[in-house]
């Protein structure tokens, strides 16, 4: 199973996130400098992760991004459920649809592998994710600018 580019951005910057307790808040340009991708991407994974109420923007002097207490608690499973959506694995309705599609064992067997692949990330909270050797690597990253 494959991630989408999207759910990666948004899991890099919880990330980021959950270490700048430990050097100050950081922009969304700057998170996405740090991840060395572009801005505007990085901007629609904040912008979802805001509405998920995992990150808190702060405006004016001093401002910045933050991961609120819920993201920190966060199981990763949970939150690559909810960045992902419904989607399959297979685009079985899709272009054209597959004649298969109304009684394929295939099919079921690909949705339950699927819900295990998110059951094994439950156990996991994004605090967890940036524990050492990750934590250390993220707080020594400085990125280009990346204004595409
Ligand atoms: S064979 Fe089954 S899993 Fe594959 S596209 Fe068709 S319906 Fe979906």
């Amino acid at each position: 199973m494959r991630l989408t580019k999207f759910t990666d951005l948004a899991l890099r910057a919880v990330m980021r996130l959950a270490v700048s307790t430990q050097d100050g808040s950081m922009t969304t340009r700057e998170v996405a400098e740090a991840m060395e991708v572009p801005y505007a991407h990085m901007a629609k994974a904040v912008t979802r992760l805001q509405h998920l109420g995992v990150v808190d923007a702060r405006r004016g002097r001093g401002g910045g991004l933050e991961l609120t207490e819920l993201g920190r608690q966060a199981s990763v499973g949970w939150l690559v459920r909810e960045l992902e959506g419904d989607d399959e694995v297979v685009a079985c309705e899709g272009g054209p649809p597959c004649p298969l599609r109304a009684a394929c064992r295939l099919r079921g067997a690909l949705r339950t592998a699927q819900e295990a692949f998110y059951t094994a990330l439950d156990p996991l909270t994004v605090g967890e994710l940036v524990a050492s050797p990750t934590g250390p690597v993220l707080l020594g990253l400085v990125g280009g600018p990346r204004t595409a």
